[in-house]
């Protein structure tokens, strides 16, 4: 090729790894590279061994086995940028050194972080060594992403298939590297969404999956109509259906998943019926005359009734009472209170939020004895980080606050295993080194969580006084507590240009990813989590001295940061590319806007000028002494000087690495790649 014709290519197609771009610091250039290949629908890039993705928004031929073939056991830069590629290079590091891994795939809603995880799951699936055993393993790992997705994903304004709990999966890795099990941690379901959902936006998919796809059978036995208009659960965001779902063809799918996953038939049947349960309770009205509350009569209500009895085992007397009444304890004898409708309605909903909630924790449990391996040799990991992405509605609640918490959170461990401990990594080997200056998201972080005076601790305060404290007392205490904060304001704070934009009932977090109005009100409800004391007794559950929503999440929070730091960690971050859902569209100020708060510049200039690849001398040696007389098969001197006779040997050039206190630095993975080739010579 003629270098008019190779620069034309370069100019369309743009560069696959941003490290060689040569306008590094420009965020203009950084754009332009990103638009370029995305326009040519190369929706992979690299920063280093980090891989940027920006959602297609359409199917591309790009996921074939043929294409999985090609990205097996290749070295990682040899190839263009995929996702397999990233796969198989975790897979074969872990092979090679045998220790755990983790993917943190992150990006705001819509942005493609499910269809990531589903893809590397998929390349894992095909590309393990295989024996009939581990197939069925295998089986199990794919399907029990519809069967999640089926209870745990629904249509919001922002993704049609938006994942409404966080998800962290383990996939387990024999000697040989077959995938012989795994693990799911599942992470605050958005239970709220079961009794209402906002318009434009649908319950889970599962309810609709059920009405619309369920058999003939299955329905009459529910007692369902295969409408979904019939029922109250199903219809407040006034879109039961969505052009790009097909509920009918979904059903199928996790019928069969569920049988794949060794779901035993009556357990099968008993799941449906509490989802059609759900679905009935929606439907209770509640009559008041001035005396008592009564359940208003309807056909089906005898059925549910049944229902409940059969399939929740709750007798309908104790339903029926705690539908209606309130038990209050006297001093020495529990006295039942009827309710009024509001308050009803409330314990309704609450008890079907707890049924569903309680389900959906079930239907976890039963995929991980599934995928539970009973051998007890040791076996390696790769993590699988999906949670709910960064989001920003009109009107943005509870549930906005914890999601984006929790991406709070995310960010702040990428910022500490790239930018700060990078950083602080070369400081500590003696390597030279000009610091990079980043953004650090830590203070909002301690906005949110720190002790006695964070969000949480003040919305858990006002938990513990019923009866005193409502959403405005938690609001005026915020604002009494952390009123000063650059990244808090409210209504009264607030000066008169921003004060316009805000409610007296709002208050605004500056998160890294962009301004959030957050409308308190709701906060304490959802956060208590209440269900009546009768409600309690009906799912025979106890959720006495259960600690508050928000401070259970922040705790398994901090269990997963411990999780994720005891291994090595690999990044997708994936970039929507416009609001609209739309194939071809590249919106610039979007797109900017995500370059900047996924601290994609910082990374880059952070890799830029640093070192690909790290390894303990020791480590280093271990591996590659066979490569030259002086060191194989023992070296007696210190693992440094081996490691330096070693490379003197393999011909490295000064500028390609550095000698640290502890480690070598190896600039470029070309360099090593080199390396390991030397092996097969
Ligand atoms: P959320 O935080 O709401 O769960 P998400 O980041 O998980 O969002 P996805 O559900 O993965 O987003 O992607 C949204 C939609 O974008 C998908 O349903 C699919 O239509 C499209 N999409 C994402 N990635 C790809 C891809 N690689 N190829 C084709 N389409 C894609
Ligand atoms: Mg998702």
């Amino acid at each position: 090729m003629n270098m008019e014709a190779s620069l034309t290519a370069r100019d369309r197609v743009g560069i696959q790894d941003f490290v060689l771009l040569d306008n590094y610091t420009s965020e203009s250039a950084f754009l332009d590279n990103l638009r370029k290949r995305s326009h040519e629908n190369l929706i992979y890039t690299y920063i280093g061994t980090l891989l940027v993705s920006v959602n297609p928004y359409k199917e591309l031929d790009i996921y074939s086995k043929k294409q999985m073939d090609t990205y097996m056991g290749v070295n990682f830069f040899e190839l263009p940028p995929h996702i397999y590629a990233l796969a198989d290079n975790v897979f074969r590091t872990m092979q090679s050194e045998y220790n755990n891994h983790f993917i943190l795939i992150s990006g705001e809603s819509g942005a493609g972080k499910t269809e990531a995880s589903k893809k590397i799951l998929q390349f894992y699936a095909v590309s393990c060594p295989s024996t009939k055993l581990l197939n069925n393993v295998r089986d199990r790992l794919l399907l029990s992403n519809p069967v999640l997705e089926a209870f745990g994903n629904a249509k919001t304004l922002k993704n049609d298939n938006s994942s409404r709990f966080g998800k962290y999966m383990d996939i387990q890795f024999d000697h040989q590297g077959g995938a012989v099990g795994g693990h799911i941690l599942s992470y605050l379901l958005e239970k709220s969404r079961v009794v209402h959902q906002n318009h434009g936006e649908r319950n889970f998919h599962i309810f609709y999956q059920l009405v619309e796809g369920g058999e003939e059978d299955l329905l009459r036995w529910l007692g369902l109509e295969r409408n979904c208009q019939h029922y109250r659960y199903l219809v407040q965001g006034d879109c039961a259906k969505v052009s790009s779902i097909n509920d009918k063809s979904d059903w199928k799918m996790v019928r069969k998943a569920l049988s794949v996953i060794e779901f035993s038939e009556s357990d099968i049947e008993n799941l449906f019926a509490i989802i059609a349960s759900v679905l009935h309770l929606g439907n209770v009205k509640f009559e008041a005359d001035f005396k008592a509350l009564y359940l208003s009569s309807c056909d089906f209500l005898k059925l549910f009734f049944c229902l409940a009895v059969q399939l929740l085992g709750i007798p309908t007397q104790v339903l029926q009472q705690g539908l209606t009444h309130r038990k209050i304890e006297a001093k020495t004898e529990e006295v039942l209170s009827p309710f009024s409708v509001d308050h009803a309605v409330y314990a309704r909903d609450a008890l079907a939020k707890a049924i569903y909630g309680r389900t959906f924790n079930w239907l976890v449990n039963k995929i991980n004895e599934s995928l539970a391996n009973k051998d007890s040799s040791r076996k390696t990991v790769i993590g699988l980080l999906d949670i709910y992405g960064f989001e920003v509605f009109n009107v943005n609640s509870f549930e906005q606050f914890c999601i984006n918490y929790c991406n709070e959170k995310l960010q702040q461990l990428f910022i500490q295993l790239t930018l700060k401990s990078e950083q602080e990594e070369y400081e500590m080997e003696g390597i030279e080194w000009e610091p990079v200056p980043y953004f650090n998201n830590k203070i909002i972080c301690d906005l949110v969580e720190e002790k006695h005076r964070g969000i949480i601790a003040l919305l858990d305060e006002e938990c513990l006084r019923p009866g005193e404290a409502t959403d405005l007392t938690l609001l005026e205490k915020m604002e009494e507590e952390i009123g000063g904060h650059p990244h808090f304001v409210t209504h009264k704070l607030a000066d008169k240009k921003t004060r316009k934009t805000l409610e007296r009932g709002d208050f605004r977090l500056l998160h890294y990813a962009g301004e959030v109005t957050y409308c308190v009100v709701g906060f304490l409800d959802k956060n208590n989590d209440l269900l009546y004391r009768n409600g309690k007794e009906v799912i025979s559950f106890n959720f006495y001295c259960k600690k508050q929503v928000v401070t259970q999440f922040k705790s398994s929070l901090v269990g997963l940061t411990e999780i994720l730091m005891s291994k090595e960690p690999w990044y997708v971050r994936c970039i929507k590319p416009n609001e609209a859902k739309q194939p071809g569209r590249f919106d610039d100020v979007l797109v900017r806007h995500q370059v900047k708060y996924l601290g994609l510049m910082e990374h880059l200039r952070v890799r830029r000028a640093g070192f690909a690849y790290r390894r303990k001398y020791d480590i280093f040696l271990q591996r590659y002494k066979p490569l030259c007389p002086d060191t194989w098969p023992n070296w007696r001197g210190t693992a440094a000087e081996g490691v330096q006779r070693l490379i003197k040997h393999l011909g490295y050039k000064p500028d390609e690495y550095k000698m640290g206190r502890t480690k070598i630095f190896i600039r470029h993975p070309r360099t090593l790649f080199a390396t390991e080739d030397a092996f097969q010579i």
